[in-house]
């Protein structure tokens, strides 16, 4: 396995693999890997002739300290999980320094609002620090297919934007979200909360196939009225925000037009850990 962590090392590693194929594919990720990243990277083995990973924990999409300090971090548990899929599969693992030579700092993007709703909303500046490295990572492994997790769905979004405005020749290829025996969608930071709260996690996914099952026949009041309430009977569970939109543009839900295609969105904190999830629910 090749574990690269410096930018130099890596451009002259990607100038000699572009000039054999095209077909890199890139796997974005912040490390701590579980079966969630590792389907993505499965995908992109069996479609790409070349694979990386990236491992870098970016601390400009953190809009919390305490989240970016408590962030797991276990390479060498990473490079072991990789290895079950492919000894050949690239690693870039770089420092901040490395990644951030100019400053810790965001670019500014402008994504007509994407940005400003759901994760935008509760994590201001959050999508500005995430377009920030997956464009410098486009940028120098210049991969030709990038793999992301609809776990993120409204990060697919913005990704889909940043490809549109700067890299038009790569494919997004989204995977669907793996989730534990509780339905719960896997998550770096699961392992930051306690065993208790785990058993009772899978509420979260429960509460968005109790949406699914009931968004015809129930007003959106009813529907968030009836979110809150499951959400919160488990008393360290607290509702962050619950919300359908559309699934492509992320419009807000029309009540009177239930036949586009609508996604609900849900943000819980548990013992302080937000945890995410989504599904279509039409
Ligand atoms: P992260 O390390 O959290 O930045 O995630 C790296 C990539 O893995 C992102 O594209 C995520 O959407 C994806 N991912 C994270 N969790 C899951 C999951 N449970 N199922 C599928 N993909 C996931």
């Amino acid at each position: 396995m090749i574990i690269v962590k410096n930018i130099s090392d890596l451009n002259n590693i990607i100038s000699n693999q572009s000039s054999k194929t095209s077909n890199i594919g890139l796997v974005p990720t912040m490390g701590s890997l579980h079966d969630g990243h590792l389907a993505l990277i499965r995908d992109a083995n069996k479609k790409c002739d070349i694979v990386w990973v990236s491992i870098f924990v970016n601390p400009t999409q953190f809009n919390d300290l305490n989240d970016y300090n408590s962030y797991p971090n276990e390479l060498e548990n990473d490079i072991k999980k990789i290895r079950t899929i492919s000894s050949k599969i690239y690693v870039f693992y770089p420092s901040v320094s490395e990644i951030y030579n100019n400053g810790v700092s965001s670019e500014k993007f402008n994504f007509n609002d994407l940005d400003k709703v759901l994760e935008g909303k509760h994590r201001p500046g959050h999508f500005n620090g995430v377009a920030t490295i997956v464009k410098k990572l486009f940028k120098t492994i210049k991969p030709l297919k990038v793999f992301f997790g609809e776990k993120d769905f409204q990060q697919t979004i913005i990704v889909r934007e940043i490809i549109n405005s700067y890299f038009p020749k790569i494919t997004l290829i989204t995977c669907p979200t793996i989730r534990n025996n509780y339905g719960l969608a896997l998550s770096s930071r699961n392992k930051l909360i306690s065993k208790k709260a785990l058993n009772n996690s899978g509420i979260i996914f429960e509460t968005l196939l109790f949406v699914k099952n009931n968004f015809v026949k129930t007003s959106y009041k009813q529907l968030k009225k009836s979110v809150k309430q499951k959400i919160e009977d488990i008393s360290t569970f607290k509702l962050d925000y619950f919300e359908i939109r559309e699934s492509e543009t992320l419009n807000p839900y029309d009540e009177n037009n239930k036949k586009k295609s609508y996604r609900a969105f849900i943000c819980v904190k548990v013992e302080g850990i937000r945890l995410i999830d989504n599904l279509l629910i039409n």
